[in-house]
């Protein structure tokens, strides 16, 4: 691919491109080795005004358009995604940093899930049940809301604005989209090729900027009805206060703090590949990263030297290169706060067993690099095993018994993913059972989700509501019951009883 240099980018608003009404501009660098991709405008709340009232307007017409032909726009929407992957996956490793498998597999699930939501055109299902009066026909219906304001992170540039503007367009919703300040190039990316499948103007709209001026301002502005948001727990928690006056809609995925468990029986070459990837793949930087791993006694010493051998083998490097095993972290505060819970880790008593430094030579030093970092004879109650870290570092335990795995994995204030290897398939099911979170795989790591089942957390990972499958519905419609009489008469529910 070709780097866009630092071409200038706009603001799509009514189908539009246009700068940001001050005219303040922000760049887009990489944290792979620093070049400029692009120079985006700084909005602030005018332009969100703006784009909140082009959507408004085009809801009324784009609520009308059947769902089965807004299925169809997504779904060549879905094509043109998979035209451009390549060229996606090469910007994704330049803009986020991810390595070229992990960028691909980016794209490859905003792609499933435009497919999906194309086929919910023709579904979106609502219910008809009997009436308990005769002549009488009831049913329940999925209404769109309005304006949904998308404001996203940077960790899954393609993927997460995918399961936000899918279901909600399907719905038949209007856009106003805040890509993550990091990586707006791949959110402008995502804006053109929905507008090239066909959304009418106004439908959707991309207002680039910072969390304070635009996230805020679409969070309280009275015509957006519906927030969903993607980010850490402290925005999650302003974002759900801010919008409190307006009652919103607000749908929060927030951040994860995930285990893995493995217990004696394990066959642990699988779980510690399960471990690597789920640590390290993303630099760590996943909501669903494994950033504590629960070992039974039996097979501690033993798992933890051979995740340090193969941990010190990863290689880390640019991620559009075909042997780098680990790419960048996203920015010099990241880089900074994960090097912060190294120095953390060390003051509380862990034990530092490999990685825990900035890494530099061969040219990382143009880029934000970490070396993949272990610790072990972690304590749960310890900060870097209760705290999201979000960076290649994760934290050994040991524990006694299936019963205190479950429990230190439940010990934590989110309940995002859950992991377990082990080939007893009583404990596998007591896990499935026990383990307190949205999602628990069985002899396999934290991350792998699939677009067709519901995705999300409980507890402080988020609000109640779910991302993908059916549940995402739930999200961007309301429900409608709806009753006709056919009788010719008046009949009284509740009080016409002997009918
Ligand atoms: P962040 O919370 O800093 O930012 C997320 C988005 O919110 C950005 O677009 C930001 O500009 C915006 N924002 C910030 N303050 C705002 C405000 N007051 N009002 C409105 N918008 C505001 O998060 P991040 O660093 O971009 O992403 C990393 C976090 O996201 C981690 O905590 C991670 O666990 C979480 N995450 C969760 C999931 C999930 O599905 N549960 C998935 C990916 C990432």
């Amino acid at each position: 691919m070709t780097v866009t240099g630092a071409r200038t980018f706009k603001n799509f608003i009514g189908g539009e491109w246009v700068d940001a009404a001050s005219g303040e501009t922000f760049e887009s660098v990489s944290p792979a080795d620093g070049e400029t991709l692009g120079v985006f405008p700084k909005s602030g709340p005018e332009d969100v005004d703006r784009a909140a009232a082009v959507a408004k307007q085009a809801f009324e017409e784009w609520r009308l358009v059947p769902a089965p032909k807004r299925g169809e726009i997504l779904f060549r929407f879905a094509q043109l995604l998979a035209e451009h992957k390549a060229e996606l996956t090469d910007l994704m490793t330049h803009e986020m940093g991810k390595v070229k498998p992990e960028a691909g597999g980016d794209v490859q699930e905003a792609i499933d899930m435009s497919y999906y939501m194309a086929g919910e055109g023709r579904r979106l299902w609502g219910q008809t049940t009997p009436s308990e009066l005769r002549d009488k026909f009831n049913m329940s219906v999925r209404m769109p809301i309005g304006v949904v304001g998308v404001i996203t992170p940077w960790n899954f540039p393609i993927a997460i604005p995918s399961w936000k503007i899918a279901p909600a367009l399907v719905c038949g919703n209007t856009i106003v989209f805040k890509p993550a300040t990091d990586t707006p190039l791949l959110g402008e990316r995502f804006v053109e090729l929905l507008v090239e499948a066909g959304v009418p103007a106004g439908v959707v709209n991309v207002v680039h900027g910072g969390g304070a001026a635009v996230g805020d301002r679409l969070v309280r502005h009275p015509d957006v009805p519906v927030i969903t948001l993607t980010g850490s727990r402290e925005t999650g928690v302003q974002v759900m206060r801010n919008a409190a006056d307006c009652l919103k809609h607000i749908h929060l995925e927030l951040g994860g703090k995930n285990a893995i468990i493995v217990l004696d029986d394990a066959d642990l070459d699988l779980a510690a590949d399960g471990i690597l990837w789920s640590a390290f793949g993303t630099s760590g930087q996943r909501c669903t990263a494994a950033s504590r791993v629960i070992v039974q006694e039996g097979v501690y010493d033993a798992l933890a030297s051979h995740l340090v051998a193969a941990a010190e083998k990863l290689r880390l490097g640019v991620g559009w290169e075909d042997d780098t095993d680990v790419g960048p972290v996203i920015n010099e505060g990241a880089l900074e706060k994960i090097h912060s819970y190294t120095q953390i880790g060390i003051d509380e008593g862990a034990k530092l067993l490999t990685g825990g430094e900035v890494a530099s030579g061969n040219g990382l030093d143009k880029g934000f690099y970490y070396r993949p970092t272990l610790f072990g004879d972690v304590d749960p109650q310890m900060r870097i095993a209760q705290e999201e870290i979000f960076g290649p570092t994760t934290a050994l335990i040991r524990v006694e018994d299936f019963d205190e795995a479950v429990r230190v994995s439940n010990g934590i204030r989110y309940g995002l993913s859950s992991s377990i290897f082990t080939r007893d398939v009583n404990k596998a099911f007591r896990a499935m059972r026990d383990l307190v979170a949205g999602i628990t795989y069985v002899n396999a790591g934290t991350i792998g989700a699939e677009v067709h089942l519901p995705f999300g957390g409980t507890k402080d990972t988020g609000n109640g509501h779910r991302e993908a499958g059916q549940a995402a519905l739930d999200v961007f419609t309301e429900w409608k019951s709806i009753y006709v009489d056919y009788s010719g008469k008046l009949q009284k529910a509740q009080i016409d009883t002997a009918s």
